[in-house]
């Protein structure tokens, strides 16, 4: 099929842009290099694109450096006006931009259309709104001077940004970024480009001036390796595994860049015995299917209390198998397929990881065996009982609808277990003792904690790690602090200041 009858196909109104986005052009790489995206429902192409190279993300810095002076000094309420025109765009493109993510991640429909495209478009309106709400800061210093902070941006910005949820993510990393003044060269995963594109072509529409935004699909060692390593870009924000952000520090270290990091997560999600155990049971679910798994804040650890472990996971299996596995774009779909087969095939690997360390597999740990499924990158919701806390799959990021069960007798062993990763990023725990909860929230190694909930997020509230997770919070006024830098302007308004040196 070509791309038109594709489109058609799958019910997109608007072309498929499938081409770099540089000084507010949608231009193709300078070496004329392509790279077909898959949908992972069959592995049938869906679009060639275009994938930069070192030109290019050289044409996309100068396009960026070009457009700071302008855009950094523009009045910080029309910038916000620019990002709430594209929330609005993004809210009436919605069910475009939703088949457009379902198709080139496998996100389910229903996913998309409710979670992935209205959070982007909250996130754009929060930051929208928050252009002109960061304010500078004076200081009581001595008599006879004022001391006033500027919360500066940093100028170009480079952002890379993984597969799991390219839309959303595009909106989390761009939103704070672009309202406090900076401009941008992201991107976006080699295998999930498209709706990042689209969103660019919005951006245009809302009126965002050429150079601001820049996106350049490319290789991670080439495109994304030399945005980190880019003496022209000020700050490098990257979410996605631990290892890469790694050689995203060393590569920064040419110019000294700010870096963010969001990194991996192996979430602990504690069910105590005073549970509600039918919510801890549908929010054990969603901490870990929801997306197939592929979330770095996912609940991938279930940690129970051994007296309600046997009732817990009887429940938990019947939930899990129940679960309809289908074709993203089929509305009834509740879980989807991986995003690559590659993907798909590391996470089976962790079944046979598990059963050579003595796990049990509790449910799933195949493929479906559904015909119309066999082409695609599906994996059944998978439960794995481990025999310690030491374990692999106990403590390495499975990154798939696979959760590792483990029990415990006491609140410190909980605890214990909970702290026992060298990640640490979201977690939670089930209980009707408030007492409890909030000194599990206290003592968690964790960026995050959920309370009888898993898997909360809003623009305004801090996303971010500890420890290997990595550093740096996206959303909320956090955000606009790590886009920005202070300068300390020190003013003499009547100070009586000796000659040349004070005397005694
Ligand atoms: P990854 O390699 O960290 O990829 C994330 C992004 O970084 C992609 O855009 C990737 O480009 C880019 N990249 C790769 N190497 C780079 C380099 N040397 N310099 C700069 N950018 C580079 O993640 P992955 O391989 O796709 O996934 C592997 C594992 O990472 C997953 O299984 C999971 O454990 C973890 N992960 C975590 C998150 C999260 O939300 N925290 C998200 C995704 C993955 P390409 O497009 O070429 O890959
Ligand atoms: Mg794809």
């Amino acid at each position: 099929m070509n791309l038109a009858d594709i489109q058609a196909a799958v019910g997109l109104r608007t072309p498929i842009r499938h081409q770099l986005f540089i000084d507010g052009r949608f231009v193709d790489a300078e070496s004329g290099e392509t790279q077909a995206t898959l949908n992972p429902h069959d592995n049938s192409v869906i679009a060639e694109v275009a994938m930069a190279g070192h030109t290019d993300v050289d044409k996309a810095v100068a396009a960026a450096t070009k457009a700071f002076p302008a855009w950094s000094r523009m009045a910080a309420a029309d910038r916000g006006r620019i990002l709430l025109k594209l929330a609005d765009l993004i809210e009436a493109n919605a069910e475009e931009l939703a088949r457009l993510e379902s198709l080139d991640t496998g996100h389910p429909l229903r996913d998309s259309r409710n979670l992935d495209v209205p959070r982007t478009a909250a996130c754009f309106r929060y930051f929208g709104g928050m252009a002109d709400k960061l304010q500078g800061d004076v200081v009581p210093v001595e008599v006879g001077f004022l001391n006033y902070l500027l919360r500066e941006p940093l100028g170009v910005v480079g952002q890379v940004v993984p597969w799991n949820f390219p839309l959303m993510f595009t909106s989390w990393k761009m939103g704070p970024a672009l309202a406090a003044g900076n401009t941008i060269v992201l991107k976006p995963a080699e295998i999930t480009p498209l709706s990042t594109l689209k969103i660019a072509e919005l951006m245009s529409e809302a009126g965002m001036p050429d150079g601001v935004v820049n996106i350049v699909p490319g290789l991670g060692s080439v495109a994304g390796q030399y945005i980190a390593e880019h003496p022209g870009i000020a700050k490098i924000a990257f979410t996605g595994s631990t290892a890469t952000g790694r050689r995203i520090v060393q590569a920064s270290a040419g110019n000294l860049k700010k870096v963010q990091l969001e990194l991996g997560g192996k979430g602990a999600n504690i069910v105590f015995d005073d549970a509600n155990l039918l919510a801890a049971v549908n929010g054990s679910a969603w901490a870990i299917f929801h997306n197939q798994g592929q979330a770095c804040i996912a609940g991938s650890r279930l940690v129970l209390h051994e007296r309600i472990a046997d009732e817990f996971l009887d429940k938990f299996i019947t939930l899990a198998k129940s679960i309809k596995l289908g074709n993203p774009l089929d509305a009834s779909t509740e879980m989807g397929p991986l995003t690559s087969r590659m993907h798909r095939d590391r996470v089976l690997a962790y079944v046979d990881v598990a059963r050579e360390q003595g796990g049990e597999v509790l449910a799933g740990g195949k493929g479906p065996s559904a015909s119309d499924l066999a082409n695609g990158c599906y994996v059944e919701p998978t439960i794995v009982k481990a025999r310690s806390f030491k374990d692999r799959v106990a403590q390495e990021e499975v990154f798939g609808p696979f959760v590792t069960v483990l029990t415990f007798k006491d609140d410190a062993e909980a605890m214990q277990i909970a702290n026992s990763t060298d990640y640490g990023l979201g977690s939670g725990l089930w209980t009707r003792d408030l007492q409890r909860a909030h000194k599990m929230a206290r003592d968690m190694h964790a960026g995050m904690v959920w309370i009888n909930s898993y898997k909360r997020v809003n623009p305004g509230s801090p996303f971010g790690g500890v420890g290997q997770s990595g550093y740096g919070r996206e959303m909320g006024f956090e955000a606009m602090r790590e886009y920005t830098q202070v300068k300390s302007v020190w003013v003499n308004v009547d100070a009586q200041i000796p000659p040349w040196y004070p005397r005694a």
